[in-house]
């Protein structure tokens, strides 16, 4: 069964962790002997147990394997699971929603009522914004600290409803819950009897739509390396879009340079297609000259290629010189900035940049290729889109 990626926003301590806790605890999608685990090692620890620490362990055992600097909790609902995406950070944030077709179709952006609206909570939700995320729902958590009172809710409503609006959202729910007393996250609360509305899960299980899918648009094979083996050329990546299959004509961008497939296969051996979301390798009938940022696509593909591209973008933090590096898809190349001359720190403004090398994007802005990283040293220091 597919799961539906749902990643968790907002400011640092109002919750994200703790709400994914409960749901997965309330929802019996954890093992009851992996809880009685945890609150052991906690215990062993002298550890108040705490929801949070359901999703430390997940965290845990990811950074024993090195492989995720995210870490993804499986949600079981009634016909369809979730997989819930609890980031660290603005760089994990960015990296998560951007995967393409496995990154995040909806967020549950969290705030504390005790904190109220913060810094991250505006940056997070631009963010998800720019990256194509339309499907979202308001956690106003830790209600138990307000004694579950509607003015309070409707106080942090109002004003986030502004924010909401200013940045392209609109009709979002709202959700009085604590997280940690599992009020209105999988059960109902009598504390809140003035609040008519949902349940964060059956906001989940009713609300959020699985979107079309990738498989019908049109080709999209990111190049991410190529290896010789027996003198042929193979070439590994994602297919982000679309499909593909063994004897079909494609073209390569940005060189436009054409060739044939002559064999496609994965992990598991050979094939004769693939679809969006396989990581696949293929054999072409001739070798080209190809590296790392070449898509493959067919000849007549909405994509385009170009040295000069532009659209919205967030800066997280401004840029400390013009010369930066510009990530989109599985390309990465110098680039130059010419607009904006001025720039704020979590500022929302058009831009301009020359990419020293053409780079190949996506103008519908459907795929991850019509989405742009810059980094400044290393440094992930604004996220946009390209129109
Ligand atoms: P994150 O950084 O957004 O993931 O936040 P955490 O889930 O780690 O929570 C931060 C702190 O807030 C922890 O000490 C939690 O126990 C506490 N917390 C989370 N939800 C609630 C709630 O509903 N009520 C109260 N009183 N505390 C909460």
């Amino acid at each position: 069964m597919r799961e539906i990626p749902v990643v968790l926003i907002g400011h640092q301590d109002h919750g994200k962790s703790t709400l994914i806790g409960r749901l997965i605890l309330d929802s019996g999608s954890i093992r009851d002997s992996r809880v009685n685990e945890i609150k052991q090692t906690d215990e062993a620890a002298g550890q108040k147990f705490e929801l949070a620490h359901l999703v430390d362990s997940f965290r845990q055992e990811r950074e024993r394997e090195m492989t995720m600097d995210t870490t993804r909790a499986l949600l079981k609902g009634k016909e369809r699971n979730y997989q819930l995406i609890d980031v660290p950070g603005h760089g994990e944030l960015i990296s998560s929603m951007l995967t393409g077709a496995s990154g995040a179709e909806a967020a549950l952006l969290s705030i504390s009522i005790e904190e109220g609206i913060k810094e991250q909570t505006k940056q997070h939700l631009e963010i998800a914004k720019l990256l194509g995320i339309e499907q979202l729902g308001v956690i106003v958590n830790k209600m138990d600290k307000v004694d579950f009172k509607k003015e309070a809710f409707d106080e942090v409503k109002e004003k986030m409803k502004l924010i909401l609006n200013e940045i392209g959202y609109q009709d979002i729910y709202f959700f009085p819950i604590s997280a940690w007393e599992g009020d209105n996250v999988i059960k109902k609360s009598n504390k809140t009897p003035w609040y008519e509305g949902m349940t964060v899960m059956d906001f989940l299980e009713s609300k959020i739509k699985i979107p079309d899918s990738f498989e019908n648009l049109p080709l999209t094979f990111l190049v991410q390396d190529k290896y010789s083996e027996e003198g042929k050329d193979i070439l590994v990546g994602l297919v982000e879009a679309g499909r593909i299959s063994s004897g079909q004509e494609i073209m390569f961008l940005p060189s436009k340079q054409k060739s044939k497939v002559e064999s496609i296969r994965d992990s598991e051996g050979e094939m004769n297609k693939a679809v969006a979301g396989d990581n696949i390798g293929i054999t072409l009938s001739d070798n080209i000259g190809l590296n790392r940022g070449s898509v493959v696509t067919l000849s007549g593909s909405s994509l385009k290629e170009g040295s000069e591209v532009s659209g919205d973008i967030f800066w997280i933090t401004k840029p400390s010189k013009k010369d930066l590096v510009l990530e989109c898809g599985t390309a990465k190349v110098e680039a130059e900035l010419k607009e904006p001359e001025s720039i704020e720190d979590g500022s929302n403004t058009n831009y301009v940049i020359l990419t020293k090398e053409p780079i190949v994007f996506d103008p519908t802005k459907r795929t991850i290729l019509g989405k742009i990283v810059l980094k400044d040293d290393g440094k992930i220091i604004a996220v946009g889109n390209i129109s």
